[in-house]
């Protein structure tokens, strides 16, 4: 009896250990630049077996995840994605914001005092210096003294360095000068030999030599409008935008090699490009668990330049469906299912096209912030004799706080005569002044995704909030996205592979949550800023 007790204290505890210990060898975040959440079941019945099928019923599917702050862009979705938290902490505001230091426009991952590697200075002069978090990859580097390999990968300089977080090994982009993929002096000192070996096969170049016509004969695509359609923007030298594209006669008017990423190919590059960084880097096999991140931006190209009713962005998504399934196959004969943990989600959604909406009777619009800001200085100026207003930028007015404190007002009246203002203006649902998000909280509710979005330091005084289906008036064809509504916050979330049973759940998670669930899953820390909680059915 003794004996029988006491071995069975010891297996307990044995399996405690195991399972505590336990880590997949691989982790792959997959992002698809601008995917909505109702593209799975709009292409469902022309995906194959393999691909977006294969995730959805062998993994777990959170099919009410949405972005919980605004603006939805793709720097703050990627940042959001890996650390477990919204853009009020993070500091990535936008993909572009005005920095009232510097008095002008800042990108996201712009920094001057590192080097290209591999190709064009500009293109490369980037590092993830002004994220203020740590992401998913920088726990794994915690949790085992630097011993994992965290990569990430996108043509977007963004949607590469973002998610690799601040310790990761590299990131790679693209550089559409060259055709080459390429980093930076922030990561190491020089570009690693089997990269380089893998530009000087100019495989971009090889893409573009061919023709793009859709993969399925082009009547099949009843999911979409006609090809021939006016909410559509042609590539440049052609009147209209139908199949088929003859790219190497369309490459020269359309920034040449930079081409691939306004084609299907562009994402089959970044694959091929993902598993053999997969390889050279031997990820997988080690003691340490790795972390590569990839983002798919030809998506969003696509999507921007004819719109989610297309059926260019229908035959983008048929062709990632398969690139996702080689993917997928590679991942099973490199390390098998049991060892990956992959999942995939998007950085956000898109509207439709506003003409298209109207056309259609649905309320829409799109507004000019340039303009925006003259008509609000002017009215400054008259009632405060100074026009305060510094830059209307990402749905946020900055005002000139030096001349404020000079002049002694009171900001918040300021704020308040500006919220008035913008009230009056066709097209804005709301505004919000700075005292009420700093001083409130918000549990729910528009307040609380725009607070969420808001970044004591480098956001604006003022928020706005357009109506549903207002966007930027630079959108005549095509698309966008940065709204809090659910066409551009609702995104599909998968996880599939090591631990993961089939399933599904309609129950409401935040893309906050995504991150503290893969560091459960991991038995490690949480980012350190994470609001974030894990999704219960996945860890238990
Ligand atoms: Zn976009």
């Amino acid at each position: 009896m003794k004996t029988r007790i006491f071995a069975s204290v010891f297996l307990s505890l044995f399996i405690y250990t195991t399972s505590y210990s336990q880590k997949p060898k691989l982790i792959v975040g997959i992002v698809v630049d601008q995917m909505r959440y109702d593209y799975i079941s709009r292409y469902w019945s022309k995906f194959g077996d393999n691909g977006f099928k294969r995730l959805v019923t062998e993994g777990y599917f959170c099919k009410n995840t949405n972005y919980n702050y605004v603006p939805t862009y793709t720097a703050p979705g990627h940042a959001s994605i890996y650390t477990g938290t919204t853009p009020s902490s993070h500091g990535i505001i936008a993909n572009n914001w005005y920095d009232r230091e510097s008095n002008t426009m800042v990108y996201c991952v712009d920094d001057k005092s590192v080097n290209a590697l591999g190709g064009d200075t500009k293109a490369g002069q980037m590092s993830p210096r002004k994220l203020l978090n740590t992401t998913i990859g920088d726990q794994l580097n915690l949790s085992d003294n630097f011993q994992s390999k965290v990569i990430g990968i996108a043509l977007k300089d963004r949607g590469a360095i973002l998610p690799a977080g601040k310790s990761g090994k590299a990131a790679y982009w693209y550089d559409g000068s060259t055709g080459n993929w390429i980093s930076s002096t922030y990561y190491m000192k020089a570009l690693p030999q089997w990269v380089t070996e893998f530009n000087n096969r100019a495989v971009a170049k090889r893409f573009l030599e061919s023709t793009w016509n859709t993969l399925l004969p082009i009547e099949q695509y009843t999911e979409s409008t006609p090809d021939d359609s006016p909410y559509e923007r042609p590539f440049t030298g052609l009147t209209k935008a139908t199949f088929p594209y003859v790219l190497p006669e369309l490459m020269a008017a359309n920034e040449k090699l930079n081409m691939i990423r306004s084609t299907p190919y562009g994402n089959t590059f970044t694959k091929d490009f993902a598993i053999e960084t997969i390889k050279a880097e031997n990820m997988g096999k080690g003691n340490a668990s790795d972390l590569i991140a990839i983002s798919f931006s030809s998506t969003d190209y696509i999507g921007h330049q004819f719109g989610p009713n297309s059926v260019e962005v229908e035959d983008t998504y048929l062709r990632l469906d398969q690139d996702l399934a080689e993917l997928l196959k590679f991942l099973d004969e490199w390390v098998g299912k049991n060892n990956v943990l992959v999942f995939l989600t998007a950085d956000h959604g898109a509207a439709e096209n506003p003409t298209y909406l109207k056309d259609h009777s649905i309320s829409s619009g799109t507004f000019n912030e340039y303009e925006l800001k003259g008509k609000l200085k002017k009215a400054m100026a008259k009632e405060f004799s100074d026009s305060l207003v510094l830059s209307v930028s990402n749905q946020q007015v900055f005002l000139d706080q030096k001349a404020i404190s000079l002049k002694t007002l009171k900001a918040d009246k300021i704020e308040n005569s500006i919220v008035d203002f913008l009230l009056k203006e066709n097209g804005i649902a709301n505004a919000f002044p700075e005292y009420n998000l700093v001083n409130k909280e918000y549990a729910e509710g528009i307040e609380s995704v725009i607070k969420n979005g808001y970044h004591v330091k480098r956001s604006g005084d003022v928020m706005i909030n357009y109506l549903p289906y207002w966007m930027d008036s630079e959108v005549k064809f095509g698309t966008t996205h940065g709204s809090p509504y659910e066409y551009d916050t609702h995104v599909p979330l998968i996880f599939y592979g090591y631990t993961i049973k089939p399933g599904s759940t309609s129950e409401k998670i935040n893309i906050t949550d995504i991150a503290p669930t893969i560091c459960n899953l991991l038995n490690i820390e949480v980012p350190n800023g994470t609001s974030g909680k894990p999704i219960l059915q996945l860890i238990r």
